[in-house]
């Protein structure tokens, strides 16, 4: 079970060492605790009297054995204990996964990880709205904008290396998967190469869940039984067009907005039949998501006002989408959540 308790102006004794309570230390004062600390048990005498009787007692598992005693004492006269987990080896790299923006699709590894952080450097796709919430690290924007890179990636990854060999928890907050378009590759290869330790903490793709949000699953029985995820980021080559439209199944598209013009031509030249149905799936999870349906032969024309987060989705599983919607399956649900969110 979980529970909120407002901790402004309220006294909280940290327990643990100082190594193992940086975090929750960190973490206490964030939420306005005012904050007392003991790092070893040895400071409380088991018949003293328990330091300036506290409203919660947060005791970190630093491994040090005899704090027991002293939890116990605070229990049996009516003093909340919470349990804090330790802070992780300092001086590491996480690259996390953000998923599709919204932080009910975080998963709980990269809730830890960002509560574990000393510094989060986070872009545009990322749930970066809530993350004072998710994180009492220094938060950094790196945000990239199409066409507008405020640093570029290997000053990102400079930024990585140094925090972590300063001896930060670095969190590397991406947008979705970040390895899915994301250059986490590049990110892990830089902090190998400099001797810092990494690892990546998978996350929700928008290439399968901005078409959710829309009620449109990338595969059906018997509709469709494969997907391929395309960057849209340059246009593809008339060869790359043949070889999408020859496979069949779905094509997923990141990044198409500004190309869809030219692959909706290309895919139409390789053949594939005007009547494709086709939707595009704007900022997915997000206030003014908005999805635009049409076919191969009319989808640059009816998707001119539609910008960027987007996502693409071609193929016959569009139809399984509005099939449900006219049931007031998942859909129409999504539809009302997308309205309530619009009107928040
Ligand atoms: N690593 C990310 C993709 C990065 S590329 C992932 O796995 O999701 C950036 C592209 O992702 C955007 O141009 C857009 O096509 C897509 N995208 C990411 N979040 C989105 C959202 N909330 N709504 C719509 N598209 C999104």
């Amino acid at each position: 079970m979980q529970l909120s308790i407002d901790l402004s102006g309220r006294e909280v004794l940290i327990t643990g060492s100082d190594a193992a309570a940086r975090q929750a230390v960190r973490r206490y004062r964030a939420a306005g605790a005012i904050i007392s600390r003991l790092s070893a048990p040895a400071g409380a005498r088991e018949d003293g009297p328990l330091p300036e009787r506290p409203f919660l007692v947060a005791a970190v598992d630093d491994g040090q054995p005899g704090w027991d005693t002293l939890l116990e004492r605070c229990r049996e006269t009516g003093i909340l204990v919470a349990a804090e987990p330790p802070a992780g080896p300092a001086g590491h790299v996480t690259l996390v996964g953000g998923g599709p923006g919204t932080p009910e699709l975080l998963t709980v590894a990269a809730v830890a990880a960002l509560r574990d952080a000393d510094v989060v450097f986070y872009d545009r796709l990322a749930p970066h709205q809530e993350l004072c919430s998710l994180s009492s690290g220094e938060l950094v924007d790196v945000g990239k904008r199409p066409g507008h890179h405020p640093v570029s990636q290997s000053g990102i990854e400079e930024l990585l290396v140094e925090a972590a060999l300063a001896g930060r928890n670095v969190v590397r907050l991406k947008g979705g998967d970040p390895y899915v378009f994301g250059r986490g590759g590049e990110e892990v290869a830089a902090c190998v190469q400099a001797g810092v330790p990494v690892r990546v903490i998978s996350g929700v793709t928008s290439a399968i869940s901005v078409p959710a949000a829309a009620g449109i699953p990338v595969t059906h029985r018997e509709v469709s039984h494969l997907f391929t995820v395309v960057s849209g980021h340059a246009p593809l080559t008339e060869k790359e067009h043949e070889h999408l439209a020859g496979l069949g199944g779905t094509i997923v598209v990141l990044m198409g907005i500004g190309t869809l013009h030219q692959l909706a031509a290309g895919l139409r030249r390789a053949g594939l039949p005007a009547d494709t149905p086709v939707a595009v799936v704007e900022r997915g999870y997000r206030p003014g998501q908005r999805t635009t349906i049409a076919e191969l032969g009319t989808i640059a024309r009816a998707a001119a006002g539609c910008s960027s987060p987007a996502v693409l989705v071609i193929g016959e599983v569009v139809r399984v989408a509005e099939a449900n919607r006219g049931h007031g399956g998942a859909a129409a649900d999504l539809d009302r959540l997308a309205a309530s969110l619009m009107g928040a």
